[in-house]
């Protein structure tokens, strides 16, 4: 799984083992031990999910290479077919950490009341005895892995200061400590499960097997067993195993696990089906186009896997800070108990203020604060059928200033119909008919993928036309396609094809043609010529003119996105200028660009990413990649789009709806806004409580209240965005 970046920059992907308790120190070695091989750009290990993440100059070093290193440090790879799974957030674990909390909070509040009451002092202590235990295990568990690989993290640091409570006599304290770090640390796995569920019922929904048609038989196939060019058989009620074409029968299939959207959608021979997604009418036999582990629902659920392992820039800084802050911590709690001793202060009070400031000082809410806000938004993002590829992008997509949509397939449904044929009146060839010149059309075109190519087939077929066949096929990106048929070349394009690829060839006919391609752009069609070529002679044949219904909630999006505070709209097309513009104006867009080539699309965004420096690109095609690539967000439309468009984006909307982009948008704010309140409230909480206890003092449960307090709020707070809606 390799995505190449501009300027031979790659990201791989590597499953690496998983290992208990939480391993972050082992990470950071195994990430600085890469971070030295030459050509590593920028690495993120987790073996709390079990892959490392590598982006590389792909002409220093290689995939390969990078595996070696890894294994060189005595870490196993995992086999990359299998789906990565973690029990971090499965609901079982979550239970488990729970019933841990649970069993805390019993044993700290036993303890207290028994205390309190003047009860037998043994029962006070079992109390204590259980909230130490089950409040101290995950920590103590994540603090020995830490310093397995001679670091220090904040568990160690929690069950220090806990031990440090019970040592001056304040047990309650000390499990009030643990209590709170066991929870808020329980609220942020919810928070990951939470999407991690969301991935989960996309996996269930594949069928493990396939029936399969064998010497007109049918038999049962695990469906990594099944090769492409395979035929299977569905029956109305189940689930497609797995992508392909449909070869015979006909029904309707329930695309919502892929789209979002429950309208079924007609299948017919020809059509394309996806694994996961459900045939509801009909019965089908289906011909396997992807192999199991390349289907598109596998590859969504690779998409979401490492969305979370990449994180948000904020995130990484805090991650690079926590070891030496929790160094700094330590080294603060010794001077305080060095120096005043040393000065000849009494040590009972000496060591139960600095107790409290080792407590008051801790970043648990600082290394909290991120990951709660950011996974929550991705997980609200999945509900809603939006796919962030990392945390990295929701922040991205805070601060977008512009947005450029490209216009075909986007802002428009992208179901072209064809409007216009017609011959030209004084063409040589005085027997052509308009259905003749469209079955001519339709026979170049019926080698070409393009949304025109794909009406002008459908319009003869709609005729019930002869299509002859074509040979030599050849397209000119932008401009238009070529191809042998019959004993003459049949050449279909625009202005610019006429104009530049034909450009040193005297074309009879050329100036009416491009004149009635005006009239036609005027009232919003677009429109290409049609013309022949025989022994070097090139006549205009006729022309064909097309029309595709904008999207009836393009306008009010455009001005959602006004009223979140993007300042330029911009659409980018291929098509007329003309034409263009007449759906620009219809929908409110600032500025037009048409007549673009894919590389001008690129182009156009560069000179936008000057203007306005952060500029999302929303598109779908093949032809906007890299475009998508070159935006600061890349948004592609519609899970069912092409593959090149999905793996380009940062974001990905499932459906083809509209109203997510400013919902994408709008997320991104809030969480912007729940990070620095988080921060605030996190940093606020340490300097307000250290200051105190270094100019007067306060006691050791105040400071726990605070420090813990400001912990669980700012879990708290980050879990609201699960909730967020436009
Ligand atoms: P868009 O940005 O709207 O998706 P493209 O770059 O795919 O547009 O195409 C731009 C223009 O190039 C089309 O409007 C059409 O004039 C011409 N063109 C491209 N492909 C074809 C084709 N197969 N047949 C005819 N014209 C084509
Ligand atoms: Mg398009």
């Amino acid at each position: 799984m390799t995505v190449t970046e501009p300027s031979s920059l790659s990201t791989c992907t590597l499953q690496i083992e998983r290992r208990g308790g939480r391993g972050k120190a082992g990470a950071r070695t195994l990430e600085r031990h890469l971070q030295d091989i030459p050509g590593v750009r920028d690495v993120d290990v987790s073996f709390r999910k079990g892959s490392a993440q590598i982006t590389y100059d792909g002409s220093i070093t290689s995939e390969q290479a990078l595996r070696q290193a890894v294994r060189d440090r005595d870490v196993s790879l995992r086999d990359d077919s299998e789906t990565p799974t973690d029990d971090v957030g499965t609901r079982s674990e979550l239970r488990r950490e729970a019933v841990f909390v649970g069993l805390t909070l019993v044993g700290m509040v036993t303890g207290f009341v028994t205390g309190w009451l003047n009860g037998p002092p043994l029962l006070m202590w079992v109390g204590y005895g259980v909230a130490y235990v089950f409040g101290g295990w995950y920590g103590l568990e994540g603090a020995i892995e830490t310093l397995r690989h001679r670091a220090v993290d904040i568990d160690l640091l929690m069950i220090v200061a806990a031990l440090g409570a019970l040592s001056i006599g304040a047990p309650f304290e000390g499990a009030m400590l643990l209590f709170l770090f066991s929870l808020s640390n329980t609220l942020q796995h919810y928070a990951i499960g939470r999407s991690r569920r969301a991935i989960k019922s996309l996996v269930e929904m594949r069928p493990d097997e396939a029936q399969l048609l064998r010497d007109g038989e049918e038999v049962t196939v695990p469906i990594d067993e099944v090769d492409i060019g395979d035929v299977f058989v569905v029956r109305p009620g189940d689930r497609i195993p797995l992508d392909g074409v449909v070869a015979a029968g006909e029904g309707t299939v329930d695309q919502a696990s892929l789209t979002g959207e429950s309208v079924p959608v007609p299948k017919a021979p020809g059509d394309e089906v996806f694994g996961g997604t459900i045939n509801e009418s009909g019965s089908l036999e289906i011909e396997v186009t992807r192999r199991a582990h390349e289907s598109a629902i596998t590859r969504l659920i690779h998409m979401v896997e490492r969305a979370q392992s990449e994180k948000a820039p904020t995130q990484r800084l805090i991650d690079r800070l926590e070891q030496p802050y929790v160094l700094g911590v330590f080294a603060l709690t010794v001077a305080a108990i060095g120096i005043p001793l040393a000065l000849g202060d009494e040590f009972t009070s000496t060591f139960y203020r600095a107790m409290t400031l080792m407590v008051a000082a801790s970043p648990c809410a600082v290394i909290i604060s991120t990951p709660a806000a950011v996974l929550s938004a991705i997980a609200s993002g999945g509900k809603q059928g939006v796919l962030f590829k990392g945390g990295e992008h929701v922040e991205t997509a805070a601060s977008i200033d512009a947005v450029a949509f490209d216009k075909t397939g986007t802002l428009t449904r992208g179901d072209t119909q064809l409007t216009d044929v017609s011959v030209r009146g004084d063409v040589a060839d005085g027997a052509l008919t308009d259905d003749g010149l469209l079955s001519l059309a339709a026979a170049v075109q019926a080698r070409s993928e393009h949304h025109l190519a794909r009406a002008t087939v459908t319009a003869a077929e709609d005729r019930s036309l002869g299509v002859p066949a074509a040979r030599r096929f050849q397209s000119v990106a932008g401009k238009g396609v070529r191809a042998d048929v019959e004993d003459g070349t049949v050449h279909i394009g625009n202005r610019s094809y006429f104009e530049t690829v034909l450009g040193d060839t005297a074309v009879d006919g050329l100036e009416p043609g491009l004149e009635r391609l005006r009239t036609l752009e005027a009232e919003g069609k677009t429109s290409v010529l049609v013309a022949r070529e025989d022994d070097d002679d090139v006549a205009v044949l006729g022309w064909l003119a097309f029309t595709d219904t904008v999207r009836p909630d393009a306008a009010e999006m455009i001005a959602n996105l006004r009223s979140l505070g993007v300042e330029h709209v911009v659409m980018l097309t291929g098509d007329n200028e003309r034409v263009a513009r007449r759906i620009a104006d219809e929908v409110g867009i600032d500025e037009v660009q048409a007549e673009l080539l894919p590389e001008e699309k690129v182009a156009t965004i560069e000179d936008l990413v000057a203007r306005y420096e952060n500029v999302a690109m929303v598109g779908d095609g093949v032809n906007d990649a890299p475009a998508l690539a070159t935006a600061t967000l890349g948004i592609a439309m519609g899970g069912a789009g092409t593959d090149v468009a999905l793996e380009t984006a940062d974001v990905v909307l499932m459906g083809d709806d509209l109203s997510k982009i400013p919902y994408v948008l709008g997320l991104g704010r809030k969480t912007r806004r729940t990070l620095v309140v988080n921060l605030a409230i996190a940093f606020g909480a340490i300097a307000l409580m250290v200051s105190t206890i270094l100019l007067r003092g306060i006691p050791l449960p105040l400071a726990v209240v605070g420090h813990e307090g400001s912990t669980v709020l700012v879990s708290l707070n980050g879990l609201r965005l699960l909730g967020y809606r436009e």
